[in-house]
Parts: structure tokens; sequence; C-alpha cells
């Protein structure tokens, strides 16, 4: 019998730049529909530099018969530019937003007329009502950005006041970061589910890179092992499965609402992790 039916499960893809990187999107989704996910989500480039790619890809995955969420950022943008993407999301029959600041790439000038995303979340229940289910971002070890750990949740509840939803975490390896932010939030009368967010291990460097960027920490002793296995990347993916497999049936067990797979366009490991962690019962491997 599969496991945690009651569960919220999701996976992200990234909008493909190349007709190569379309051509292997749809195998991926092909490979991950049979694990019948509440819905897949699609990242957003901030100031809008991904919009038509995004768009296209949203529309493939309901043109399949499932339920895409499209990432929205802000940064960047003004007021008209977002009311149209929302005018354009709903006229598709969009229903499910996650809303997000971004980051502003380096040299772009203007800031827009957004600063945070609670000012998102605010302006789409301001011009779209309930139309849409918004799910925020939430750092369980703190955005790189935030002056102190209070503060970052103090600017999670600003979202959630503004009419969000529910949360997708960034991803984190050490689950205890997650159960802190969770009891914080429940001490300040946040309870929205906060899904975490799983980064499935695939390759040390780009993972390194990653982690710099976001601030998601890679405890030492993986970030030591993963760099001792220098270029076999079968022990690599081999150890990664574990270490993330084991952070799955401990989030799980431990009674998560759901669990959000950053798939990187790629669906083997999340599907491996889907059969050992016995999710569903129609998962090849
Ligand atoms: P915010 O919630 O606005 O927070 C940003 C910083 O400002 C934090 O340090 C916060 O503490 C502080 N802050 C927030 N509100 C206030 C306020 N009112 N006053 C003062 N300080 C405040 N990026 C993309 O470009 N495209 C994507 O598709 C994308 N998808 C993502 C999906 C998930 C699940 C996650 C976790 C991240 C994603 N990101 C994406 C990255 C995200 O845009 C960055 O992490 C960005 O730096 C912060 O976005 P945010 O929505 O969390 O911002």
């Amino acid at each position: 019998m599969p496991r945690y039916t009651d569960r919220i499960f999701s996976f992200e893809f990234f909008p493909p730049q190349t007709q190569e990187g379309v051509e292997k999107l749809r195998m991926t989704r092909h490979e991950l529909a049979a694990l019948n996910p509440r819905f897949f989500s699609v990242t957003f480039g901030a100031g809008g530099s991904t919009r038509e790619r995004t768009l296209g890809t949203v529309l493939e995955i309901q043109a399949e018969g499932h339920v895409a969420a499209p990432h929205l950022s802000c940064i960047g943008s003004t007021r008209e530019n977002i009311r149209s993407i929302l005018k354009q999301y709903q006229e598709k029959g969009i229903t499910h937003l996650v809303a997000l600041r971004g980051d502003l790439p380096s040299g772009t000038a203007s800031a827009g007329e957004f600063r945070y995303a609670n000012e998102l979340v605010s302006f789409i229940r301001e011009e779209t009502g309930k139309h849409f289910h918004i799910e925020v971002a939430a750092y369980p070890e703190c955005h790189p950005q935030s002056a102190s750990p209070r503060d970052d949740i103090s600017n999670f509840r600003k979202k959630i006041e503004a009419g969000a939803d529910s949360a997708i975490t960034q991803y984190f390896y050490n689950a205890d970061a997650y159960y802190h932010f969770v009891d914080e939030c429940g001490k300040i009368g946040i309870f929205a589910p906060i899904v975490p967010g799983i980064m499935p291990i695939y390759n040390f460097s780009q993972l390194a890179r990653f982690s710099d960027a976001c601030g998601a920490e890679i405890p030492r002793w993986i970030r030591k092992k993963l760099e001792a296995y220098h270029d076999d990347i079968d022990s690599i993916r081999k150890f990664g499965l574990e270490v993330v497999e084991n952070l799955c049936e401990n989030l799980l067990e431990n009674g998560v609402p759901g669990l959000h797979f950053y798939t990187l366009n790629q669906a083997q490991a999340v599907k491996t992790l889907w059969k050992n962690l016995g999710l569903s019962s129609n998962s090849e491997s």
C-alpha cells in the first residue's frame, strides 16, 4: 500500500531555454506525472526574464491535464506588469501561484515598484481576490539578507497576513532547522502549512554553488563525504540518495504536510526516492 497518501507532493521545474531542453522536460514530466503530484510548479526569472517561457511551460503542463503553478517574482517589475501577468494567468485558468520577491540580476538598475514578497501577495489579493491559492517562500535556516532569525519569521508572517495560503521552504539537510522554524511560527500564531523543499543531490559542485547563493547549509559531514568522492558521480548520487531519503523519511514520520521536490528538470532521483519511501505503487524505477 502507498504510504503518506494524505500529504501534498509537488515537483518544481525551470522553464527550458532550448528546444532540446523542452523535449527533455516533456519526458521528465511524463515520468513524474505517473506519481500523481498535487501540482507542478515552474520558476520565473526576476524582472520577468522568463515570462513567456514560464507561461509556455505552464500551459503545456495544463494541457496534459495537470495542475500547474507558475512562480511569480516581483523585484524589478511594475504594478502594470504584474497586473498583466495575473490577468493572463486568470484567463488561462491558472489557480495556483508561488509568489516571490526574487533577486535582482547584478547590473539591474531599478528595483521596480515592489520591495518585498508581502507587497506582491497583497497586490495579488487586491487585484484578484481569492482566485489564486498563493504559496510563498520560507527559510528554516534564515534568508541570507535577514538581520536576525526573529526578523526573518516576522517578515514571513507579513506574507501570511497579506493573504498567502501556504509556504514552501528553501531546501535544507538538517530537519531540526525546519522543526524549530515551524515551532517558532506556531508561537506567533502562524499555522499555515509549511511544506519542506527537498533538493536531491545530483552533483556536488552545483549543490555547493546553489547553497552558497541561497544560504542553505550543507552540513559539514555531508560536504566532507561529497568532496571526498571527487568525480565519482555514482558514489555521490548513491550517498546523496541515502541522505535525502533519510531526511524525507524523518520529515514524513514527523507529520510534515507534504514535500516539494526541486527536480532540476530530472526525473530519476525523485522516482527512486519515491519508490524507496514507498510513496506510491505506480512509480517505476
Ligand atoms: P521576501 O519574503 O520579500 O524576503 C526577502 C528578504 O527581505 C528576507 O531577508 C526578508 O527577511 C526581508 N523582508 C521581507 N519582507 C520584508 C519587509 N516587509 N520589510 C523588511 N524586510 C523584509 N527566485 C526567483 O527569482 N524565481 C523563482 O521562481 C523562485 N522560486 C523560489 C521558490 C522557492 C520555494 C524558494 C524558497 C525560493 C525561490 N526563489 C525564486 C528565490 C527567492 O526569490 C529568493 O530567495 C529571494 O531572495 C527572496 O524571495 P522571497 O520571496 O522569500 O522574499
